[in-house]
């Protein structure tokens, strides 16, 4: 890989994009990672690649839901892997929620890889390969996930999950984070929390709100949960992507 200039206007999207080449030569990310990857980055030049007010809203609302959570899993798939595995392993170190990768092209042996790469930042317990639950209402492979993870998690967090797996985890009942630069993607419209944000500060972001909230009381915490208006914070990322940020600070 060739060497970045970190003075370059573009470092950090030429840095993310180094990642996942790596991943894919490491049999981490899929191809197809690449072109969602894409498409949110399209997404993130029209958001300037800044966090929005509202995106950090969604990010503090998230770390409360975590903070409340009895069972809190972190789901991971091949391109948050190759993206943010140091800040994945350190949300999961802070507030103790389990991560368990989970694949749209699922493979045993891209799994393992996945659990090695996590491993390498310092992970342990890494779930994924015993998946012996399914998620209802979604077709074979994708389906799979372990009973004592994403089965019986109370709080998910998933960065770039499809809208499919997303809508089921919901109707499980439980609290989805997602974390997408596409406020009208089926993930971001079916999630409970959708953060429109890139996840490589999206992840950072949460841990910052983690360290900040954690001596709030539990009505506070669940004050902040019930006060965050998802529909607002959709409205607010699709507004600013369609007519710019003239009036963003205004
Ligand atoms: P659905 O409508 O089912 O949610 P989708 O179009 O979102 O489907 P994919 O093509 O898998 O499904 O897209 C992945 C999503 O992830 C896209 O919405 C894209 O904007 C978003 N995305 C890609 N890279 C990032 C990133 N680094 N950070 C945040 N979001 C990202
Ligand atoms: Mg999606």
């Amino acid at each position: 890989m060739e060497t970045l200039p970190p003075d370059h206007p573009r470092y950090i999207s030429l840095l993310m994009r180094d990642r996942l080449i790596s991943g894919i030569k490491d049999g981490i990310t899929s191809q197809h990672g690449l072109i969602a990857h894409g498409r949110g980055e399209s997404f993130d030049y029209l958001l300037s690649e800044k966090t929005l007010p509202s995106a950090n809203k969604a990010a503090k609302s998230a770390a409360s839901h975590l903070a409340l959570a009895k069972n809190p899993v972190i789901s991971v798939n091949g391109n948050t892997a190759a993206l943010v595995p140091a800040e994945i392993v350190e949300l999961s170190k802070l507030t103790g929620a389990s991560i368990e990768v989970n694949l749209f092209h699922r493979t045993e042996k891209r799994i393992n890889k996945i659990i090695s790469h996590l491993n390498s930042y310092g992970a342990t317990n890494v779930k994924g390969i015993s998946a012996t639950s399914t998620i209802p209402g979604i077709s074979h492979e994708r389906a799979k996930v372990t009973e004592s993870g994403l089965y019986s998690a109370d709080v998910v967090i998933v960065p770039l999950e499809d809208g499919d797996r997303v809508g089921a985890f919901t109707s499980m009942g439980k609290i989805v984070v997602v974390i997408d630069l596409n406020p009208l993607s089926r993930s971001s419209q079916l999630a409970t929390v959708p953060i429109v944000d890139n996840v490589s500060r999206a992840i950072p972001n949460i841990i910052h709100h983690f360290k900040n909230i954690s001596n709030l009381s539990p009505e506070e915490l669940l004050t902040l949960t019930t006060t965050f208006n998802r529909d607002a914070t959709l409205e607010d990322a699709e507004r600013i992507i369609r007519n710019g940020f003239l009036d963003l600070y205004q």
